[in-house]
């Protein structure tokens, strides 16, 4: 079945055309600047490995949509002929409270409770409906599947998404950790369970997904037992711009200190934190390993050293803190950019952890980047395995809404 895989950001969007009879993705893109002044559209065609990027007015999501259509069904760098070929909408969402613990598809009455989801994820939520809209508009009639990043961690029990706030605020407020990334975690833990050859219900995985935003989860028997992210996507570990968890007492003492306003200080938590904050010149992981890898003579090498170092620190805590609940540990993955892609940290994070049974293979390690398939980077006698896996949320996003299709 060929599905449209859109994830839709205020000002973005972006797209994957997959088949999900075979996994082949036929071609991706991304719009930006909707609605601003010099919008574009950038498409690549994989088979044919061309690809374009062409500036073009787009007021609104329904424009950029009528784009990708275009170019999805365009006789050179198309891959379909007409949108008939197209049986449904994969939408990403990023938040669906306390509602969806599963993929559904969208009717009216989802609509009005994603609507309700509004105050977890304000931005997130506006733009995911205008991406519905625009879908309806350009492609009416057309079954529209909705996934959401926080349904898998909805398995969790109260102690471990109940904060020790008074409960009134959870039962007004809804004030609860929700999770985020669950996609990207749900994917990688099934591939890692698969990979461990044994049924899921006995597995007990730590999933890292460590990018510009990161998250930790442990996955025991297939499911979300705890995991980082909180009420929001500020919580956990430090990450290229969050701080992660931090004294929530710093937080009214800033305040008063340096007197700032609520939006202030949840921008300076957001945006001016973590890596950033840290190094005092970058979020990117990158910049900040070419500082550590030029040496101490490097003027950002010893905060670099100390970014990734709190990083580290965080992982280890979580890795071990998460073996502690699920009473073992058969298994550790990495994933997303910096997880895929940095042996530094990934080496930094499972040296000296012999007695939880994690032994690195160092070798493994440094070749595991940019892969597109899962590697093994444990030694053949580590009692934990520990992967990189490439995660891949639009195909579970394609499966998720062929599937509800079907069953249709
Ligand atoms: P997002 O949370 O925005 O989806 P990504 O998963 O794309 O983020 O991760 C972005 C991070 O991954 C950045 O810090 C980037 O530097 C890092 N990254 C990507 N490629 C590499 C690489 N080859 N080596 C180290 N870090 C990398």
């Amino acid at each position: 079945m060929n599905i449209l895989v859109v994830n839709a950001g205020s000002s973005s969007l972006k797209y994957q055309l997959i088949d999900t009879d075979t996994d082949t993705l036929f071609a991706k893109g991304l719009c930006d600047r909707i609605g601003i002044e010099g919008s574009k559209i950038e498409h690549k065609q994989i088979a044919k490995g061309i690809k374009v990027k062409k500036e073009s007015p787009m007021k609104d999501h329904a424009d950029a949509m009528k784009l990708v259509v275009e170019h999805l069904t365009d006789p050179e760098v198309g891959c379909i002929k007409s949108m008939d070929e197209i049986q449904a909408i994969g939408h990403r969402v990023v938040h669906g409270g306390e509602y969806y613990s599963k993929s559904i598809l969208l009717t009216d009455e989802v609509l009005e409770k994603i609507k309700l989801c509004r105050d977890f994820a304000p931005l997130h939520t506006d733009a995911h409906l205008m991406g519905f809209k625009g879908c309806l508009e350009i492609m009416p009639g057309k079954p529209q599947a909705l996934v959401f990043d926080t349904a898998f961690h909805q398995t969790m029990a109260p102690e471990a998404y109940i904060y020790p706030l008074p409960y009134a605020y959870y039962e007004k407020y809804g004030i609860r950790r929700y999770g985020m990334h669950g996609t990207s975690h749900r994917y990688v833990s099934a591939e890692m369970a698969k990979l461990l050859g044994k049924p899921v219900e006995e597995t007990k995985i730590v999933t890292c997904h460590i990018g510009n935003g990161s998250s930790v989860t442990a996955v025991k028997g297939g499911k979300v037992v705890d995991t980082s992210m909180g009420f929001t996507p500020l919580a956990g570990v430090e990450m290229g711009t969050r701080c992660g968890d931090i004294d929530p007492a710093i937080v009214p003492y800033l305040m008063e200190k340096e007197n700032l306003s609520p939006a202030e200080i949840n921008n300076i938590m957001n945006k001016k934190s973590g890596f950033l904050g840290v190094t005092e010149f970058s979020s990117d992981s990158r910049d900040i390993e070419d500082a550590i890898f030029a040496g101490p003579t490097d003027p950002n090498y010893e905060r670099s050293k100390l970014a990734v170092d709190i990083l580290k620190h965080e992982l280890k805590k979580y890795i071990g803190s998460y073996a502690a609940l699920m009473n073992g540990l058969d298994a550790v993955v990495f994933t997303a950019g910096i997880g895929e892609n940095s042996p530094l940290l990934r080496g930094m994070v499972c040296s000296d952890m012999e007695y939880l049974g994690i032994e690195l293979d160092a070798a493994a390690n440094e070749s595991a980047v940019h892969q597109s398939d899962a590697i093994r980077i444990s030694t053949a006698d580590s009692k934990v395995s520990v992967y990189v896996i490439p995660t891949n949320e639009e195909l579970v996003i394609a499966k998720d809404t062929a599937a509800l299709v079907s069953k249709n």
